[in-house]
């Protein structure tokens, strides 16, 4: 049987981690899956379980744990999943992994690694405290690294560019401090288990991918000589 490469990735806001598993889909042609994208995906085709998820949402309350976890199996027993898959926004605390552990358990499976994409408070803040978005059709631009043309107006239609609610400093700064409360013990829980690795997200994307891409080889190989 060859094995597998059950992944989760890991990061605070901004670390880039959607660009990453994009990579990472391709290079490893593993599922990405994003429990928001889930979530929202089974309310709309209106499965049993989004359906119950919906009954939440509408009543303003969080999706449970188990609801997330039950999709979340579900589309790990599909096809394109079996050799392995990336797992990203779930989960963000403590009890949330434990009940992944007992899940994947149930599944007969284990994960291989979780990849923590490491950015500093500062740099996240700069990455999204820099994002201006245009009013009328949502076009991004960054004061650093994509300056519009004419400050603050945009390139594509001249509307306004604004500072979004989420991109504002003290938004991300509470993001941020969410991250650390909640998400963070995480690290250590996976690193305990020695299957945490540790990528430098500060790095051009290219290099972050390619650090990645050699971490998950190292792996592969030491699979194959555990064989
Ligand atoms: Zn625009």
């Amino acid at each position: 049987m060859a094995q597998q490469l059950n992944l989760i990735l890991f990061g605070p806001p901004g670390a880039g981690k959607g660009t990453q598993a994009e990579r990472l889909r391709k290079d490893f042609e593993l599922p990405y899956i994003a429990t928001g994208d889930m979530l929202r995906a089974n309310v709309k085709e209106q499965t049993e379980l989004g359906k119950q998820a919906k009954a939440y949402m509408d009543a303003g309350d969080l999706v449970p744990d188990e609801l997330i976890l039950a999709m979340a199996a579900d589309r790990l027993n599909e096809d394109d999943a079996q050799d392995g898959f990336i797992l990203d926004g779930f989960p963000r605390t403590m009890p949330q992994a434990e009940a992944l552990d007992a899940k994947m358990e149930e599944l007969g499976r284990a994960l291989t690694a979780v990849v923590l994409i490491d950015v500093s408070d500062d740099e996240v803040v700069r990455r999204l405290g820099g994002r201006r978005t245009c009013t009328e059709n949502g076009h991004v631009f960054h004061v650093e690294f994509n300056p519009p043309k004419r400050e603050g107006v945009c390139d594509l239609d001249d509307s306004d560019l604004i500072v979004r609610e989420d991109d504002r400093p003290e938004v991300i700064r509470h993001r941020l401090e969410q991250y650390h409360a909640k998400t963070e013990p995480l690290v250590g829980y996976y690193d305990h288990r020695s299957i945490l690795r540790r990528i430098d997200g500060a790095a051009p994307p290219d290099a972050v991918a390619e650090e990645i891409r050699r971490t998950l080889a190292t792996i592969r190989l030491e699979q194959d000589e555990a064989v």
